[in-house]
């Protein structure tokens, strides 16, 4: 905005001193100016539209300039408007009062011209700098609520894609990328707190001649049915049932020794028994059944690397396997 187009409210009882005081600032190029004859006008005026800059006669009947001016300066939004006491009273004690209640200047009537041209420009000048660094302040608050906004959404895009890259597709359970991830971490701390650490893996028996006999929609359905009925199963927070390959599930059992990891082995390969999904071409069972083989490292013994669990875990599926199907193997360390 320049600053002829600043918006100018003179504030004085007697027509004659507004209208020369008009006449002033129209001569000096002002276009946007407001007239009251009274403080109660003028606080009216303020209250309805953008004021830049007020002339303010001090002596007035009802509320006089001084009055006005502590009403001025005592709310928020009128409170920046520079504010020029004009008044015919040359008394000190007056223009002391006016500027410690906020003028910022002060004019002696009759006034100089060039006086007045001066300081109405000079309050002016301060007036729009202030503005434009309001205007400034706003917007950088605005851009800041938009960058932290940003953020925050940014973080919740990143925390969902970082659960997406964990989950499985087709059960929605933890992926062996993640099983890796939550082994080598229970490793190291099982280590490290020198508490038990478990590992149970388990594969669905017959399940080629499954998918053969009811197709392979129906299979995965029975895959995700056998990760939801394990699920249920798998309690503890730390615990983690992943799927570790096509019909492969794996639970990784923190804080637990090979009795306890073999009780929920036994709950899972039951539960799954007691689904009774149909399966007519299994060899052993009129429905699905797992086998299930566990494994435990205890602090005491020294084991060099966590696949030494999977390892361990494995050969026992083999041996469940081996000795019929649907049923618990748990590794014997005594071969360590
Ligand atoms: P065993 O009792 O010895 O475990 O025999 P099995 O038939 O279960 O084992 P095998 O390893 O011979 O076959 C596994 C089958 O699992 C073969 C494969 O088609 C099926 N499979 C693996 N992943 C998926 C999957 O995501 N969906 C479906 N429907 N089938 C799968
Ligand atoms: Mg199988
Ligand atoms: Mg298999």
């Amino acid at each position: 905005m320049e600053i002829s187009e600043a918006q100018i409210l003179i504030v004085d009882d007697d027509r004659m001193n507004r209208e020369i005081l008009f006449r002033h600032l129209i001569n000096l190029g002002y276009t946007n100016i407001s007239l009251a004859d009274s403080g109660k006008t003028g606080l009216e005026i303020v209250d309805a539209q953008p004021i830049d800059l007020i002339l303010l006669d001090m002596m007035m009947p009802v509320m006089n300039g001084l009055e006005m001016l502590v009403r001025l300066k005592s709310n928020q939004k009128s409170r920046v408007i520079p504010t020029i006491i004009i008044s015919a009273l040359d008394e000190k004690e007056m223009m002391l009062s006016s500027i410690q209640n906020g003028a910022e200047d002060y004019l002696i009537k009759p006034y100089d011209r060039f006086l007045l041209k001066t300081r109405v420009s000079a309050c002016l000048e301060k007036k729009l700098l202030y503005d434009r660094e309001a205007l400034n302040k706003k917007k950088l608050e605005v851009a800041y609520e938009e960058l932290a906004l940003a953020y925050y959404q940014l973080e919740i895009v990143k925390n969902e894609l970082d659960a997406l890259s964990h989950r499985d597709g087709l059960t929605g359970i933890s992926n062996r990328r993640y099983f890796d991830t939550v082994l080598e971490r229970e490793w190291n701390a099982a280590k490290r707190e020198r508490k038990n650490l478990s590992l149970i893996l388990f594969d669905i028996d017959y399940f080629k001649k499954y998918n053969d006999t009811y197709g392979h929609l129906a299979g995965d359905d029975c895959l995700c049915q056998v990760a939801g009925t394990a699920s249920q199963v798998v309690k503890r927070p730390r615990d983690t049932l992943a799927r570790y390959g096509g019909e492969e599930f794996a639970v990784i059992l923190p804080d637990t020794d090979a009795l306890g990891a073999s009780f929920c082995a036994e709950g899972i390969r039951d539960r799954i028994e007691s689904l009774h999904i149909h399966h007519i071409a299994s060899q052993i069972h009129p429905y699905v059944t797992v086998s299930v083989g566990v494994s435990s490292i205890n602090p005491h013994l020294e084991v060099a690397i966590s696949q030494q669990l999977i390892k361990e875990a494995d050969l026992a599926l083999y041996e469940a396997k081996r000795e019929g199907r649907n049923c618990v193997k748990v590794w014997s360390n005594k071969g360590r």
